[in-house]
């Protein structure tokens, strides 16, 4: 049986064919251009191949809500070709086989479980730290889903004193993403993520925003492990850092595993989005499901 994964981002879509093994035998990235134009170049990837299913996992906001009339709709993105477009609907008409949409980073959530080094754990929570910063979860073995999928990217923080930057969201300014994306770095410290030195002021910022994340969702959540992930996250001098200011916020209050076992990067090598909607797709189709809205 093969599956197809349709990783949708907002600059790049990775598109992918993989066995329920994890194995992935073919895999292309295209630019994310207008929907008409990108649809068509997707349509004739998947042409070759005999695909039980496709699961996607794509930016958003999504309408993951399957009650609502625009259920698999991108919402309100700043990207206008993609706003209100309903993304779930038109793959569904292009490639004639079950398509089933969660969140980027719910797939790679899904992918660090089924194919990563956390497949023992029941609950845990994926950040991406890149262009954008979000959060997926899984609790149970299902994707937290309430009214919506949640939105860890942009909770609200305490800013660190010395940090003069006003944030860059263009909804909320200095939420999380807005301190601690790569474009906040990069707007904030004149130079990309990977061009900082380790002793930059930068990273006490970030990795303190990052630790207030992590911290909240230990609170609200209670994951059994939280997995940072994303291109800010290949700096390595930040994860130890996020790891000792969660310490210094809790106040030994939760009671929480080894910080080295608790906060981890991701294991996957930059496919943990692909095998994850490889993952999402053969667990629809299989009768003990995960549920996914
Ligand atoms: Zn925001």
């Amino acid at each position: 049986m093969l599956l197809g994964a349709i990783e949708a981002g907002g600059t790049k879509f990775v598109l992918g064919v993989g066995t329920p093994a994890g194995e992935i035998i073919a895999k292309t990235t295209l630019k994310t251009e207008n929907p008409a134009v990108l649809l068509p170049k997707i349509e004739s990837f998947f042409a070759d191949y005999e695909l039980a299913a496709v699961g996607v996992g794509s930016f958003g906001p999504l309408d993951l809500n399957p009650n609502s009339k625009s259920y698999g709709f991108i919402t309100n993105t700043p990207k206008l070709a993609w706003q209100n477009f309903d993304l779930l609907g038109s793959l569904k008409s292009s490639l004639d086989v079950p398509i089933f949409l969660t969140t980027d980073v719910n797939a790679s959530c899904l992918g660090e479980k089924t194919f990563g080094a956390f497949q023992d754990y029941t609950s845990l929570v994926y950040f991406t730290i890149g262009t954008g910063v979000g959060a997926g979860g899984i609790q149970g073995g299902q994707f937290i889903q309430g009214l919506s999928h949640p939105e860890m990217g942009h909770m609200l923080l305490r800013q660190h004193p010395a940090d003069l930057y006003a944030g860059n969201c263009p909804f909320h300014q200095n939420c999380l993403e807005g301190l601690a994306s790569g474009p906040a770095i990069m707007a904030r410290a004149g130079r990309a993520s990977h061009l900082l030195a380790e002793a930059d002021q930068t990273w006490e910022f970030v990795s303190d925003y990052l630790a207030q994340a992590a911290f909240n969702v230990s609170l609200i959540l209670s994951p059994e492990v939280i997995i940072f992930g994303g291109g800010v996250m290949k700096q390595p001098q930040l994860l130890p850092k996020i790891r000792q200011k969660l310490m210094l916020l809790n106040q030994n209050y939760l009671s929480l595993p080894n910080l080295d076992d608790y906060l981890q990067t991701d294991s996957l090598a930059d496919l943990q989005g692909l095998l994850g909607c490889i993952a999402l797709a053969q667990q629809q189709l299989s009768p003990t499901k995960m549920a996914n809205r």
